[in-house]
């Protein structure tokens, strides 16, 4: 067959482990295992989007309305804009892929941030792309912009907060940034963690608002993350009437599903479910730091609902995870991203602790 072919070269992307895996190669009782590698929601599903789908499950049967106008209603009264700036996708990843394939090809170059989420480099190889990246560990706007002037890509990503590291950016540095970007340079911003990041401190929130009249720029969202909605793939994309009505042209009809739009809905409304959510996160961030301070390690101050450890020494990432998973404690291995380092989802409390003990047993006899 002739397929493209830059196509081999392609990564495929490492999710974190299914729990089936872990439950077939250790005999974990599933009640036992605790999955801190995805960033989900601890709290799991939220009341009301669980009510929701158990409603509205005989609409399993039939095609979603198309127009997505329930969920577009209440994202545009969520962040005080119009419905006809928002297109809603398969998860957030598929208006990220939207956004690359709308653009590039071989002659297309697409600037990142080094240490920064898989798909962004996976889509634009998808394209024949060229892929840049700046050479700072976190997100540098400095070197950004440096990097777009030199080499005017059609792309740039930016992550805030990040996922793998956790750094978040100022929303005055970005705004800042974004004025001196020309309108034929598409910036991406991915936020799907900025609920978490925004509930920590205020100048590093951005919000679609502050984008939607530009013509170049899209904030992403999703319902995988603060939302707990991960399994019912649903996320969205705001920006400007012409931008969206761009997307639209690659958006499949049906791309989500009748009860992912039912649930995400009452998720987004379900305030109870958000503060506890939040609540937890903070707080059990601390504890995460008590831990990385008793036990030397490197912690990266996180704006997001995970924390990422650096390892130094003989601590080899692969062999921590490993010994993590065999006792059905999932976390994510950042090896595929170029760190010895692992990052680990926040859970609820007795989860943390269990890491906390896990992780010590480890460390006492490396
Ligand atoms: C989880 C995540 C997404 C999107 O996830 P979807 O489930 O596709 O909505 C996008 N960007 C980053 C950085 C993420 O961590």
């Amino acid at each position: 067959m002739n397929f493209h072919k830059h196509l081999s070269d392609l990564p495929t992307y490492q999710a974190g482990k299914p729990l089936e895996d872990v439950i077939a190669s250790y005999h974990i009782l599933p009640e036992d295992i605790i999955k801190l590698g995805s960033n989900e929601n601890p709290l799991g599903v939220a009341p009301s989007a669980k009510e929701a789908i158990i409603k509205y499950a005989n609409l399993a049967s039939v095609y979603p309305d198309d127009s997505y106008r329930d969920i577009k209603e209440s994202l545009a009264n969520k962040y005080q804009i119009q419905a006809q700036n928002i297109i809603i996708g398969s998860g957030s990843d598929q208006i990220i892929e939207f956004c690359v394939h709308a653009i590039c090809d071989s002659t297309k170059t697409v600037l990142m941030a080094q240490h920064t989420f898989a798909m962004y480099e996976i889509y634009a190889k998808q394209c024949n792309a060229k892929i840049i990246k700046t050479t700072d560990f976190f997100h540098n706007l400095d070197s950004m912009r440096e990097m777009y002037r030199m080499y005017k890509p059609e792309i740039i990503f930016l992550c805030t907060p990040n996922n793998p590291l956790g750094e978040a950016l100022k929303r005055i540095d970005i705004m800042e940034f974004l004025n001196g970007i020309s309108a034929d340079c598409l910036v991406i911003l991915d936020c799907a963690y900025m609920e978490y990041c925004a509930y920590k401190d205020l100048d590093y929130a951005v919000s679609p608002k502050d984008i939607v009249n530009l013509p170049n720029v899209i904030y992403l969202g999703t319902f995988s993350k603060i939302y707990g909605l991960g399994g019912m793939r649903i996320g969205y994309g705001i920006a400007n009437n012409a931008l969206i009505a761009l997307l639209h042209k690659l958006r499949p009809p049906f791309n989500v599903t009748t009860l992912s739009l039912k649930a995400a809905n009452a998720a987004l409304l379900d305030t109870d479910f958000i503060n506890k959510t939040l609540d937890n996160n903070l707080t059990q961030m601390q504890e995460y730091r008590k831990f990385a301070e008793k036990y030397s390690l490197e912690i990266l101050e996180s704006y997001g609902n995970f924390v990422t450890f650096l390892l130094h020494n003989k601590l080899n990432s692969i062999k921590i995870v490993a010994l993590l998973l065999q006792q059905g404690i999932v976390v994510r291995d950042l090896t595929s991203y170029g760190l010895n380092a692992i990052r680990v989802t926040i859970g609820m409390p007795k989860q943390n602790e269990i890491f906390f003990q896990k992780m010590a047993d480890i460390l006492d006899s490396y």
